[in-house]
């Protein structure tokens, strides 16, 4: 399918591994030019070489954390020189780390709200006005399987991401008359670091191996197995196309089916 976007300029924030690796790739075999970030050099300069010479788009890097107020302008900066505005906004980040009630204090609050909820926010403020003007725009916001049933451990997740789902319900239904599709994509467990290091909690307090603790993820899950960054990031390409115009606020479950509801 042609998702109707080549020569289009995409931001996706924390895209050196993971699932922002998966969207960048699939975003550019559909012809989409891209700006990279995430904190560490290396990965991304490699992620941005691996695309470049797999795609025949731009990739411009921004190596900074995304979490920041310069690593926000630094990337919006990098569209600019690319593309002149932005068209296409991929929002991510880090997760927060695993724990209990008792754990939290205001600063981890504070991190984590930042992270996952205000850090996406402020991106969307800055790209939105580009995209009104140019009646054209496409936002997705990678959350959790967690917004829709909260992992107990994932306290600080569940509730900032919450935050940004309540956000982008409201916003995404007062921008659609312009023209931006603006939507969530919640993964369930893939395969990325962050899963390995969630895992590595039960690796520890269990004694099992890694491989283990991976199985047993992947059978608790209707498709015994879990997913891949491939499959995630088609999937938010597909939101980014041209063929979501109809398809505002939505929350779009990438889970295997292990979230046991009817609807
Ligand atoms: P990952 O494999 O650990 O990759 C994270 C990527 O984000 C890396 O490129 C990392 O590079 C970058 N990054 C992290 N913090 C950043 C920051 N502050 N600024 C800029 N870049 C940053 O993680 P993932 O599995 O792709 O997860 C992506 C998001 O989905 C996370 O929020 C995670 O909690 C959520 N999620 C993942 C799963 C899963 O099963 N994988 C399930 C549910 C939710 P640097 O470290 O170099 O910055």
């Amino acid at each position: 399918m042609d998702l109707g976007i080549r020569g289009k300029t995409a931001i996706v924030c924390a895209s050196s591994k993971g699932l922002g690796k998966g969207c960048a790739q699939a975003l550019a075999e559909a012809g989409v030019n891209l700006v990279l970030n995430a904190r560490g050099a290396e990965a991304l300069e490699a992620t941005a070489t691996e695309i470049r010479s797999a795609h025949q788009v731009q990739v411009a890097t921004v190596a900074g954390d995304i979490t920041s107020d310069e690593g926000q302008a630094a990337v919006l900066a990098a569209a600019r020189e690319m593309g002149g505005t932005v068209d296409i906004l991929v929002n991510n980040a880090g997760g927060p780390p695993p724990g209990m009630w008792s754990d939290w204090e205001k600063d981890d609050w504070l991190k984590a709200l930042n992270s996952n909820m205000l850090t996406p926010i402020a991106l969307i403020k800055a790209v939105l006005p580009g995209m009104i003007e140019k009646k054209w725009g496409r936002i997705v916001n990678i959350t959790s399987q967690s917004v829709k049933s909260p992992i107990p451990v994932l306290g600080l997740s569940n509730a900032a991401r919450a935050g940004l789902t309540g956000y982008v319900a409201g916003t995404s239904r007062q921008v659609a008359q312009h023209g931006v599709v603006m939507n969530n994509l919640l993964p369930g467990a893939h395969d990325t670091d962050r899963i390995k290091s969630l895992n590595s909690a039960e690796v520890e307090k269990r004694g099992i191996t890694m491989d283990q603790a991976m199985a047993e993820r992947a059978n608790a899950i209707p498709t015994k197995r879990i997913g891949t960054p491939a499959e995630f990031g088609a999937t938010c390409a597909f939101l980014c196309s041209q063929h979501v115009g109809f398809m505002i606020g939505q929350n779009v479950l990438l889970d295997g089916g292990v979230g046991n509801t009817t609807m």
